[in-house]
């Protein structure tokens, strides 16, 4: 049982404007949020196959990143000391270093070194004239007036410095976080054990791929579209099929669930027609919440929590599900996760291309396609905009998010914006 929270119910009922007939959806996802904490342990990976985990340790480097200065161009290595304060300078060129090999002696007055990109700056020298400024008479280097102490050298420590920490615990490594950690020479770190997450769909009228369609009945796409979700997000799945509208065969889904997973997501049974039934089961089972968040489309949705595991009630109507799946369960399992990030998807803004309608008192999530008008980025509705209609999420590229106070919007005016790159 997660210790830090005593009860779901004692949690939310506290919040302000918390109504769980009419509830915003900042206040629900403030809600979700108040009664997660990060679940599960800690193991140590290979550098490699850290990507995307989330970081149980502090990093601190051992050593300066690059170790020493050294040359950011090809060039000659000299003591600006020695350099003519008007006019060229001319020196000797006493030998040469490259990346991984280093000029071991020492650099006099009136001397220089042959470098490379990556070189080690020779002892006593401090600035780098690239090759193409110099003119070579045999071991005579002539270097143009006006070069700078400093110049061309990349300092030691400029990438990382020793002692000051440069990834911390809660952080997902990104492809150049995993570079990093390889530049300090470690081959293992500590993340946080994957999240374990089981998902099912509900519904009488669902039939699975293989089956023939009867009269009546619908392929289960949620299923599918969850399991796409929630592979992005790097969890351990445990996809339980699909579960029929039984109070027997959700009970026995929802024990069996609850007793390997860390948060269970479910499509379906939670609209106001079908709730009573499930509503009756969870309640038996564990502490679930039953919302009508103000918002469309998703207006209903379960949460709470069943030994173990929380449960994340989604409707059945396909864009329903992805859409409350983005706005409420994305963040609540990154939470779980022991991400510490702000997780939240970006709100960019882009020009209404034509008037959309919306009443106010609810966040309304259309499906939209942002495209460049020259110097402006428009958006366009995908048309259709029923719940039902999943065609329109593979067709747009970004939801449209017009806020819970907004009513129709004209043609021109500034509309928020939720990309999908990267995320469908
Ligand atoms: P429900 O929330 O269970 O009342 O379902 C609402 C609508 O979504 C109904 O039209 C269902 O047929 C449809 N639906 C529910 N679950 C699925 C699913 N897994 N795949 C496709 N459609 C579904
Ligand atoms: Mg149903």
């Amino acid at each position: 049982m997660n210790e830090r929270i005593a009860s779901i119910s004692a949690v939310v009922s506290c919040m302000d404007g918390y109504d769980p007939d009419a509830l915003p959806v900042d206040t629900a996802r403030a809600a979700i949020r108040a009664c997660l904490a990060p679940v599960g342990g800690v193991e140590r990976v290979a550098t490699r196959s850290a990507l995307g985990r989330v970081l149980a340790e502090e990093l601190v480097p051992a050593f300066d990143v690059p170790a020493h200065d050294n040359s950011a161009m090809d060039g000659w290595a000299l003591r600006s000391a020695d350099l003519e304060a008007a006019g060229a300078t001319t020196l000797n060129e006493i030998g040469s270093a490259l990346a991984g090999r280093t000029y071991s002696g020492a650099v006099g007055p009136g001397e220089c070194v042959r470098v490379m990109t990556g070189a080690v700056m020779p002892q006593g020298t401090d600035a780098v004239v690239i090759q193409e400024l110099v003119k070579v008479d045999g071991r005579r280097i002539t270097v143009p007036a006006g070069q700078k102490r400093g110049q061309n050298v990349r300092a030691a420590g400029e990438d990382l410095k020793t002692g000051v920490a440069v990834l911390h615990p809660g952080r997902a490594l990104s492809p150049a976080d995993l570079g990093l950690i390889a530049s300090l020479g470690i081959g293992e770190v500590a993340v946080r054990t994957r999240l374990r997450v089981a998902f099912f769909s509900t519904g009488d009228e669902l039939a699975s791929i293989g089956q023939p369609l009867a009269p009546g009945q619908v392929y289960d796409s949620n299923r599918y579209t969850l399991h796409g979700m929630l592979s992005r997000l790097g969890v351990e799945l445990a996809d339980m099929g699909v579960v029929r509208d039984d109070p027997r065969a959700l009970e026995e889904a929802l024990r069996s669930a609850a007793a390997s997973a860390d948060a269970i997501v479910t499509s379906g049974g939670v609209s106001v027609g079908e709730a009573d039934f499930v509503k009756q089961t969870m309640a038996k089972l564990g502490e679930v919440l039953f919302w009508k968040i103000a918002m469309r489309p998703g207006r209903p949705m379960a949460f709470g929590r069943i030994g173990n595991a929380f449960l994340f009630g989604l409707p059945g109507n396909p864009v329903a599900v992805m859409v409350t799946f983005y706005q409420f369960v994305r963040e609540a399992l990154f939470a779980l996760a022991g991400r510490g990030d702000d997780a939240a998807l970006p709100l960019l803004s882009a020009q209404a291309a034509h008037p959309f309608r919306k009443v106010p008192g609810r966040t309304e999530y259309q499906r939209g396609i942002v495209y460049r008008d020259g110097a402006e980025w428009k958006v366009k509705s995908t048309g259709q905009q029923g719940s039902g209609v999943l065609r329109s999420m593979s067709e747009a590229n970004c939801f449209v998010v017009l806020e819970h106070a907004r009513g129709r919007v004209e043609a021109g005016e500034p509309v928020q914006v939720q990309l999908f790159e990267g995320l469908v």
